[in-house]
């Protein structure tokens, strides 16, 4: 970290502090050439992952979309909205250890299905059967919902 007044480099921390919400630390450092004091700050690296589309597009990765996604994948099977949310805080950390800030949209579909099939085998059936045509998580709800009729209408 550059000192404010100098320029230079070397800096030692005096004091540091974390906010009451324990997401930002306040560091105090003194420059080890000039002497003076400034404060940095660090945050947690809160960016949301960005989906790269079949086209090209990039769109952040939405915890709503991919839940409204599992939701009906998972319709009408014994699955309670708390394993769902688990489902997704999972998810959403396997991306996060990928370490890419973008990843394409073929890759948030194999983590889904990798970890539905272990869920629950219906829904891991309806989502995949729709994915692999489609091979782009947000295009394929609509579709999920078709299918869903069908098997409703059989029944
Ligand atoms: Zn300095």
């Amino acid at each position: 970290m550059k000192c404010l007044f100098c320029k230079e480099i070397d800096n030692k921390v005096v004091d540091s502090r974390l906010n009451k919400h324990g997401d930002v630390i306040r560091r105090r450092r003194e420059c080890l050439s000039c002497g003076r004091r400034f404060t940095t700050y660090e945050h947690i690296e809160q960016t949301p992952v960005m989906i790269i589309k079949k086209d090209g597009r990039r769109e952040a990765f939405s915890r709503e979309k991919v839940r409204f996604g599992i939701q009906k994948a998972c319709e009408k099977r014994d699955i309670s909205i708390k394993l769902i949310d688990e489902f997704i805080d999972f998810l959403e950390n396997d991306l996060k250890e990928i370490g890419e800030k973008e990843l394409p949209s073929s890759v948030l579909g194999e983590k889904i299905m990798g970890r539905l099939q272990k869920l629950d085998d219906v829904a891991y059936v309806r989502f995949a059967s729709v994915y692999r045509e489609f091979k782009d998580v947000n295009d394929f709800v609509s579709e999920l919902k078709i299918l869903l009729h069908k098997e409703t209408v059989k029944d």
